[in-house]
């Protein structure tokens, strides 16, 4: 009997695609394992998703499987469920879900499991050979030195960037060898953990939390809300002897810009057991290697960032994502999945704990925390030596500036690098100024593909806009007027950095933010200096405000923060109380006292004022309810439709057909089509529609319903248009 298979192919079409299985490979197929299959004139990779004994498609039109290409499925069972589920709740193709979900190796076309391991050396001949014969060859010759300090693996001589044409030809020289070396699994962690360090003696909070959470089996989900210092981490880890101890696995998410050395080497020295690590960084090939070691077990901890979340455990154990509350575990392009909700969902599927830990709980988390749908542990105390933090603020109405610098905040800085403290500035914009203003005319440049203006970048001499990579050498002269007095307007971590170095000539200063480390390594390396003390007054960006402990910063000043008070975004207040309260959390984090201080026009604001009196969790509590008086999401569920288009009618009818196709009633909402925040962006103008409902199931069944005749419009296919279900971001 002829046998069918259903794949799901990396297309956007939200379907999957039918074949015919040869009857030799019919015994090999399975669902989840990959096959090689014709698509067009191409030939693409793709999952099977089901098997069946007939086809609608006349015969004719049916093609061939081309290749099985595993013995057994990718994904087990949970993991598959979830991206099926995750490509229906995020109105995706299966294809595209699973794209995100493997290692770009696989998708290739790699091989599932290595059974053995490729070692290269050198052989008799070559050992004796006279490496001066290879002046004209020095890519053989870099390959000859690497040898001879010792064998090679496969990975490590890819890793090593060595030249594969320089091996072929040294094998045929038969200078070089290789040996294949068959692979055990190593699995002796599940049999005897040990320990490579002390434990510290937990306080009653944590104690309590680690006796509760190491009571849960099965599915539950816990949000973990302590203050930065309170001992979280600490938490993590001894939940995590538990765990290990039962010979089960652990994935452990972390925020893109909290995956430090640092970071890692926590649960590294705790614990002898292998860790693999999972970032944007790796090679396709260490990636690959890293998914392999966590699926067979090897590996008995994965931390990760977003993407880590898909990955296969072969004894599931537990789930923890620190600082739940980070953006960056939505994914903004492509599929918008967020990893907290998929990782809640994936605890269910395998029937494991969720552990969710943060400061500053996103309101998503609260809620579900204090509806009880998630339990609720909470540490207020600053674990250790810990302090409190003094919190100020400086009103600079009226107040001149220097360098966006008031006075109270100068003179604060020196008392405390005068007592050889570090000080820690935060402001949340790169470059040298935000805009280039004409002082004659008045006139603020602009990028000409966005509603944006140029940021002046001092030291590379460029105006550059940060929302589209338009730049340009600075002008000499006003585009509007000509004058020649051009100067930049505001402050950014550059001008910052510079002034600082002159006001404070005998303490140096440090600036972090993506143009200062761009370098790989060279975020570490800024950290380590920190560390070691060769840096006094730190300058940086958001990515000074996350998961780094400096203990000796012992002030904290928050520069231009006013914009993120009055922002467009139904989050921005949110955001902001993280913000602050993240960034405070720097401050006095071992024996040292801290102080924060904060520069604003804002002082009466009372948002400020409430966060900063009743710190975040109250704050949050009400921004809770005005969420719900606003039929805002957490309370109502959201999805975003952008359109972009070179001509802004064709996006904004094309919103508006959908508009008209989705129901408005009294549980669902559609608001606009109207502008993006930023209307125009690298040329094309963004509009958006938002469809919000009172139940998640509604808006399910709604767009569900909806979403064939929208992609039937014939104006879906003149604009580039994308879903986002519950967006973080509304620009
Ligand atoms: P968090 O993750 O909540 O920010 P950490 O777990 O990093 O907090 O703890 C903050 C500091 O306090 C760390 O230096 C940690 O080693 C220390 N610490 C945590 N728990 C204890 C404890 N029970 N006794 C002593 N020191 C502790
Ligand atoms: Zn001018
Ligand atoms: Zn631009």
């Amino acid at each position: 009997m002829p046998q069918f298979v259903e794949v799901a192919l990396p297309v956007p079409m939200r379907q999957n695609f039918s074949y015919r299985v040869n009857d030799n490979d019919s015994a090999l197929i399975a669902i989840g394992v990959r096959v090689k299959v014709p698509f067009g004139r191409q030939q693409l990779i793709g999952l099977v998703t089901g098997i069946s004994d007939s086809c609608d498609l006349p015969p004719t039109q049916i093609k061939s499987v081309l290749e099985v290409l595993d013995p057994e499925p990718l994904l087990n069972e949970s993991l598959y469920k979830l991206t099926l589920w995750a490509a229906r709740y995020y109105f995706c193709s299966v294809g595209q879900m699973l794209s995100q979900a493997l290692p770009v190796a696989l998708r290739k076309g790699a091989q599932l499991t290595t059974p053995s391991t490729r070692f290269w050396s050198l052989t008799g001949k070559g050992s004796s050979a006279d490496l001066d014969t290879l002046k004209r060859a020095p890519a053989q010759r870099k390959v000859m030195q690497q040898l001879r300090e010792g064998e090679l693996t496969q990975e490590e001589f890819d890793a090593l960037g060595l030249s594969k044409t320089a091996l072929k030809a040294l094998q045929e020289r038969e200078w070089v060898g290789f040996k294949d070396r068959e692979n055990s699994l190593d699995l002796g962690w599940r049999d005897t953990l040990t320990l490579g360090e002390e434990p510290h003696r937990l306080n009653a909070e944590q104690a309590i939390a680690v006796a509760t959470l190491t009571q849960q089996s099965g599915y539950h989900c816990t949000l973990l809300e302590g203050i930065t210092g309170s001992g979280k981490t600490e938490v993590y880890l001894a939940l995590l002897e538990t765990v290990l101890k039962q010979g089960k696995q652990a994935l452990i998410l972390v925020p893109e810009i909290g995956l430090t050395p640092q970071t890692i080497s926590r649960f590294k020295y705790r614990f002898n057991v292998q860790i693999a690590v999972i970032h944007s960084g790796l090679t396709d090939n260490q990636r690959l290697n890293a998914w392999r070691q966590a699926r067979c077990g090897e590996a008995a901890i994965i931390i990760g960032t977003r993407s880590a979340l898909f990955t296969p455990m072969r004894y599931p154990g537990l789930i923890i994502l620190d600082e739940e509350h980070d953006s960056s575990f939505k994914q903004q392009e492509g599929v918008g999945y967020h990893a907290r909700d998929l990782a809640v969902m994936r605890g269910h599927l395998e029937q494991i704990p969720v552990l969710l830990g943060s400061a500053t709980p996103s309101l998503e988390t609260l809620q579900n925390a204090l509806s009880g749908r998630y339990h609720h542990l909470s540490l207020g105390e600053r674990a250790g030596a810990g302090q409190k933090v003094r919190q100020g603020i400086v009103d600079i109405r009226n107040q001149p500036l220097r360098h966006g610098l008031s006075q109270p905040l100068l003179n604060e800085m020196r008392m405390h690098l005068d007592a050889g403290n570090q000080v820690l500035l935060f402001l949340n914009r790169r470059g040298f100024a935000p805009a280039l203003l004409c002082h004659e005319c008045g006139h603020l440049h602009e990028c000409d593909r966005c509603d944006a203006f140029f940021t002046v970048h001092q030291s590379l001499g460029e105006i550059r806009c940060h929302h589209c990579g338009n730049q340009y050498a600075i002008p000499k002269q006003c585009h509007q007027c000509g004058s020649t007095m051009l100067m930049g307007q505001g402050v950014g971590t550059e001008q910052l950095a510079q002034a600082l170095s002159k006001e404070f000539p005998k303490y140096p200063v440090v600036r972090i933010d993506r143009d200062t480390t761009s370098r790989k390594g060279a975020l570490e390396d800024h950290l380590n200096a920190i560390h070691k003390g060769e840096y006094k007054i730190l300058v940086g960006t958001q990515m000074l405000a996350k998961g780094h402990h400096f203990p000796d910063v012992t002030l904290v000043g928050l520069l231009d923060v006013d914009g993120a008070l009055f922002s467009a975004d139904f989050r921005a207040p949110e955001r902001f109380g993280q913000l602050y309260t993240q960034v405070s959390g720097r401050a006095g984090r071992a024996s040292k006292a801290g102080t924060v201080l904060l520069q604003t026009h804002q002082s009466d604001n009372p948002i400020l004022r409430e966060l900063m009196h009743k710190g975040y969790g109250e704050f949050a509590r009400g921004q809770l309810e005005e969420r719900r008086q606003a039929l805002l999401p957490p309370a109502w569920h959201m999805l975003l439709l952008r359109a972009e288009a070179h001509n802004p009618q064709d996006a904004d009818d094309f919103l508006g057909q959908v508009a008209a196709i989705l129901p408005q009633n009294k549980a669902c909402e559609v608001i606009g089509p109207m502008p993006a925040p930023m209307d125009r962006k690298a040329g094309k103008y963004r509009r958006q529609l938002m469809f919000q409902t009172q139940e998640r199931s509604q808006l399910q069944q709604a767009f569900e319903a909806a979403l064939p005749q929208i992609e039937a419009l014939p104006l879906a296919k003149k604009c580039r248009w994308s879903l986002d279900r519950d967006p973080q971001d509304l620009l």
